[in-house]
């Protein structure tokens, strides 16, 4: 059975959500994972465009100056993304982040977007997965000593929902990783609905859309030897012309994602504190260009060393205080379950745990 620690949101004097930050860090065993002078990536995530419910500023602030306490040297950090966005090379990325509030002075580290430029700068790490036996992980993940993972719990159209197995396993991949991943997932338009806008054709990073003219209108087709898989159009489509193929393909891409994980954390055994936050949690992830309201009011924000148990807890929270299974209810054909029971039949941690508030 694993610990997971507990802050709720309940604040007095003295004793805010930063105090508490705190407290977690040294509950968690923070000076335990982090040695003198170790490189610690403290891996978060800047929120796309237009996002706003990503982890703000402060809380990685917060963190960083905690790695520094314990004599680690940290950098905050993400891997650049699949889709065209604002984070898709290092330099939209740096802006992006900058933009949400995230800068060198503000969080107190330097800022390195682990696989470079443009996201070819990774590392392949063999680990046995049954779909995957390589993947390709961010160098600067790779290199660090230790890491300091943030995580945002959110909805997410083909995991279900998304915290710290999806924040390691797509964050900490390269862009070609991340290709890995999303390849089986293969979009196709519904003719009908496609009022021919061209949205989708912006979007899509792989230049797969394209307009044709058909029956005195324009409709949008899908080229799939092209497509990536990357599922933006299925998101920017607000026709809901373009839905993805998910059926017998995304217990496969789930699978990916977890291996994914088992790359980033080899070889960073008793090297990895997990913080998971549970506050504006929304339908959608941090990559859209918007952020919905909240499914349900803030719950506070977890710490553990398993990666497995802190996912579970945060699940479990969840749907106690909404009262109803959340993300079942928003992805009911994304079986959301399968990414935990595949992390621990993978060895990555348990389901079972202990959960330990630090309120009084
Ligand atoms: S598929 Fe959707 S976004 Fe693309 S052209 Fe048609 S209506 Fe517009
Ligand atoms: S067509 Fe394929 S590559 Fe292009 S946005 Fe859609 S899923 Fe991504």
């Amino acid at each position: 059975m694993s610990e997971v620690y507990f802050a709720n949101t309940k604040c007095r004097p003295n004793r805010g959500m930063l105090h508490k930050l705190s407290e977690l860090c040294s509950r968690v065993g923070m000076r335990e994972v982090i040695k003198e002078r170790d490189i610690v990536a403290v891996k978060t995530h800047f929120g796309e465009a237009g996002s706003t419910a990503f982890v703000p500023v402060m809380y990685v602030r917060a963190l960083v100056e905690e790695v520094r306490k314990v004599g680690g040297r940290p950098f905050v950090t993400d891997s650049n993304t699949l889709y065209v966005g604002g984070r898709a090379t290092a330099i939209n990325h740096l802006r992006t982040a900058a933009a949400n509030g995230f800068t060198m002075e503000t969080v107190g580290a330097p800022i390195i977007i682990a696989d470079g430029l443009k996201g070819h700068d990774f590392e392949e790490v063999e680990i046995e997965g049954e779909v995957l036996k390589k993947v390709k992980i961010a160098s600067a993940f790779v290199q660090s000593d230790a890491y300091v993972v943030i995580s945002h719990l959110t909805g997410h159209e083909f995991m279900g929902f998304g915290c710290a197995i999806k924040n390691v396993g797509m964050g900490m991949g390269s862009r070609g990783g991340k290709q890995q991943m999303h390849s089986d997932i293969k979009p196709a338009v519904n003719r009908d609905r496609c009022t021919g806008c061209g949205e989708c054709v912006k979007w899509c990073p792989a230049g797969a859309i394209s307009l044709l003219d058909r029956e005195k209108r324009k409709v949008a087709r899908i080229d799939r030897e092209l497509c990536l898989g990357c599922g933006e159009c299925t998101v920017m489509c607000f026709r809901g012309a373009i839905q993805a193929r998910l059926t017998g393909v995304l217990e496969n891409s789930q699978k990916k994602v977890v291996e994914y994980v088992m790359g980033a954390l080899k070889e960073k055994e008793n090297k990895v504190v997990f913080f998971n936050f549970l506050i504006n949690i929304t339908p959608d992830c941090d990559c859209w260009n918007y952020s919905d309201a909240r499914v349900v009011e803030d719950i506070g924000i977890l710490a553990s060393r398993d990666i497995v148990a802190i996912d579970q807890a945060s699940l479990d929270l969840l749907n106690e205080r909404a009262g109803r299974d959340v993300y079942r209810e928003l992805y009911p054909n994304v079986d959301y379950v399968r990414q935990i029971e595949y992390a621990e039949r993978m060895g990555l941690g348990t389901r079972e745990y202990q959960l330990i508030s630090v309120d009084d």
